[in-house]
């Protein structure tokens, strides 16, 4: 099995080395033919206006779709999960999404850089407590019948899934703990679709 990774821009090279740990391949997606075999992509956290004009600059919009279509699976973190979003709240004028995961999310939900943190995050499937790291995080504020909510802090949707797509608002590949890769590559990608 191989895992993309979107690299144009932000944390993609955490990702890599989180998937490696595990021994899963990884490619670093830098144009959409290197989607080509790919049975998960990550979009991962950064600055979603910035991954979003370079996704439009080099077609990605198209090809994440298509791939998507034909059974790619996608976890959107942080911004990654702002491009994922059905909905995006607090948007810039015409900012793009892809709109694959029936969620809306509010951008820097919880103000600016200054208001970054870190908690202990509940995670159904988990059995110990995950260290969510929230870098001028989104949170998810509204999720469609077909999503299951994965973790709440302080009452807000930090994390859901809806067969196969995943979004977390935090960043499971600064902390060094495995476990959201493992869910994505062993429950996320190839799941059946409602
Ligand atoms: N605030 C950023 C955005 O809107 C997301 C931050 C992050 O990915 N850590 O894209």
């Amino acid at each position: 099995m191989k895992i993309g990774v979107l690299a144009l821009q932000g944390a993609f090279r955490e990702h890599i080395y989180a998937f490696e740990a595990l021994g899963v391949s990884t490619v670093a997606v830098r144009l959409p033919h290197q989607l080509e075999g790919c049975a998960g992509l990550v979009i991962p956290g950064g600055e979603s206006t910035a991954i979003g004009k370079l996704m439009a600059t080099y077609g990605f919009y198209e090809a994440v779709a298509q791939h998507h279509d034909a059974g790619m699976a996608v976890w959107g973190t942080c911004a990654g999960a702002i491009l994922i979003a059905r909905d995006v709240r607090d948007a810039l004028p015409d900012q793009r999404t892809l709109g694959l995961m029936d969620i809306s999310v509010r951008r820097n939900a919880y103000g600016r850089q200054v208001d970054s943190f870190e908690a202990d995050l509940d995670v159904a499937g988990l059995d110990q407590p995950f260290r969510g790291v929230f870098i001028r995080a989104p949170w998810i504020e509204a999720v469609g019948e077909g999503v299951d909510v994965l973790s709440l802090y302080d009452d807000r949707i930090v994390a859901a899934r809806e067969d196969d797509l995943m979004a977390t608002t935090f960043h499971p590949e600064l902390t060094g703990d495995p476990r959201f890769h493992r869910l994505f590559v062993e429950h996320v990608v190839g799941a059946p679709r409602r």
